[in-house]
């Protein structure tokens, strides 16, 4: 499937690189040349980044504090990855704009649905920091409600792994992967690959999912011509 306008999710695990926790330069830059290849080459992109290698809700709760603190504590973390990602895609020539959920205007836009629109109909790639805004959601929902609002054709989700498995390829030698499945499929299987929550607004709204590998170079500007392995989720 080619994707015209697309929404990435890309965890923050996939920005840590091999240290695992933080930001790695050169990861950094390799995913960030490979997102602005993508947009010489004409995709409308929105990026939503996760926070996990800063801070996840669920870490705070083991330290005493209480949900709410704690994903605000995972929301300012997305940001921190957002601002990151904007710098290494315009240090590659390509002009981004990283917006927040959660008003900061010392340190970027506020996330506005037509602004948002209007920059990547610009050829600005927008990068999405903040998640929805909310504690107790994820940046996975929060992909799949901005993926809905920007009228993006398809939510690629990025992961270890080149699509969705019947069980875990690394530990089971006999999982098969499924070339699409439906959301149902995926809400009933309870796949982890993405939470129930993100997967029934991509249901209601209709939105496909595009579950693909990060680590072949170029595997973004691969999946957006509908090129290389992956699972489509769909309707
Ligand atoms: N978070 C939140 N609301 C949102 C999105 C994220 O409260 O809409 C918080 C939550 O604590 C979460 C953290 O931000 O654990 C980091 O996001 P996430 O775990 O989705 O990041 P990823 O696993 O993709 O790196």
């Amino acid at each position: 499937m080619y994707v015209k306008r697309a929404l990435i999710k890309l965890s923050g695990e996939a920005l840590s690189g091999p240290i695992g926790a933080g930001l790695h330069g050169e990861t950094l830059g390799t995913i960030a040349a490979d997102i602005a290849a993508a947009a010489r080459a004409g995709h409308e992109i929105a990026v939503v980044v996760g926070g996990g290698n800063f801070f996840r809700g669920v870490q705070g709760l083991a330290k005493g504090l209480d949900r709410p603190s704690a994903d605000s504590i995972g929301m300012l973390g997305t940001v921190m990855n957002a601002l990151a990602l904007e710098h290494a895609i315009e240090a590659v020539g390509v002009p981004a704009r990283a917006m927040s959920a959660i008003a900061m205007p010392a340190l970027c836009e506020n996330y506005a649905r037509r602004r948002a629109l209007d920059h990547m109909a610009n050829g600005k790639v927008v990068i999405l920091g903040g998640g929805t805004g909310n504690p107790f959601f994820t940046t996975d929902t929060g992909a799949a409600l901005r993926a809905a609002e920007l009228g993006c054709d398809a939510l690629l989700k990025a992961t270890n792994v080149d699509g969705v498995y019947s069980a875990d390829p690394k530990l089971d030698a006999s999982a098969v992967r499924y070339e699409s499945l439906t959301h149902a499929d995926a809400i009933r299987r309870d796949l982890k690959v993405m939470d129930t929550a993100a997967f029934a607004l991509a249901r209601d709204s209709g939105l496909t999912i595009i579950v693909f590998s990060l680590r072949n170079p170029g595997c973004i500007s691969a999946v957006l011509k509908g090129e290389g392995l992956a699972t489509l989720v769909t309707p």
